[in-house]
């Protein structure tokens, strides 16, 4: 009993002793309390160099901004990120004549047209794209489409451009034939594609097949965009190509596809 009481006696001075600390942390925080608000003035000027500061995370920000229309670009109009699969060629914009891409493949999984080998390549990335594009739609649609003409070199575009230039004068070789060096199909990212219901030629009027209609409407879900659309040609320079499709990678192919803008407008505003 006496040991009963003894621990009662213990507990009873522990609960009072704890108050007391609580009563005392409960005054420092009063003081504490007391202590910010006569700093009143100095906290508010903290806010405001808080203020300040996030003005300067803004101003950061619009650099970022800045960053992201980065281009890459050199002096002399060269594109600087050419093994990026987001990298923009066109009248604007040169790749080296010495360029060739790092990882062509040649493409063995997807039917072709010509004889070339040099052709039938894309980089890798695109190649598995083109793969999976084909695939789904023989099994949504059941229409087989064809490559017809992938990678090109900067002197073979020299030999077709010449070529087109020859038969139908520079003015109008310009609007259906890139300069060499401004080809995307020397990135090794676009594809010229058809179908044997326009006897796997290169023509507008693969757009209104079955075939042409279902790669406008859904390539950009396996990457790709079709990049010279109607409506388009003041812009993009070229004319109306429903073929002629370029890889971009999933993500950024569904921004321009929503957007309904052309790859250099949705990128630079060009
Ligand atoms: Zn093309």
């Amino acid at each position: 009993m006496k040991i009963f009481l003894l621990v009662c006696l213990i507990l009873v001075l522990v609960f009072i002793n704890a108050c007391g600390d609580r009563g005392t942390k409960d005054n420092n925080i009063v003081i504490k309390d007391s202590d910010r608000d006569t700093n009143n003035v100095n906290v508010g000027s903290n806010d405001n160099k808080d203020d300040n500061e996030n003005e300067v995370v803004g101003s950061n920000d619009s650099k970022d901004d800045e960053a992201v229309v980065e281009t890459f670009l050199d002096e002399n109009n060269v594109v600087t990120n050419v093994e990026s699969i987001e990298v923009v060629v066109n009248k604007q914009r040169n790749l080296d004549e010495k360029y060739v891409p790092e990882d062509l493949v040649t493409l063995t999984d997807v039917p072709t047209c010509l004889a070339n080998p040099e052709v039938n390549q894309l980089k890798k990335e695109a190649a598995d794209a083109l793969t999976d594009l084909f695939e789904k739609a023989k099994e949504e649609l059941d229409i087989q489409l064809y490559a017809r003409s992938g990678y090109r070199s900067y002197n073979t575009q020299v030999s077709l451009y010449n070529g087109y230039v020859t038969n139908h004068g520079q003015e109008a070789a310009d609007t259906f034939s890139a300069k060499p060096g401004q080809s995307e199909h020397q990135t090794g990212l676009a594809m010229d594609i058809t179908s044997e219901t326009v006897n796997l030629q290169l023509t507008e009027d693969f757009g209104d097949t079955d075939e042409g209609k279902w790669i406008n409407e859904n390539s950009y879900k396996y990457g790709f965009i079709v990049r010279y659309p109607k409506g388009k040609e003041s812009i993009t320079g070229y004319m109306y190509e429903p073929w002629h499709i370029r890889y971009i990678g999933k993500e950024l192919a569904k921004k321009v596809y929503e957007s309904e803008l052309t790859l250099d407008e949705y990128l630079f505003g060009e």
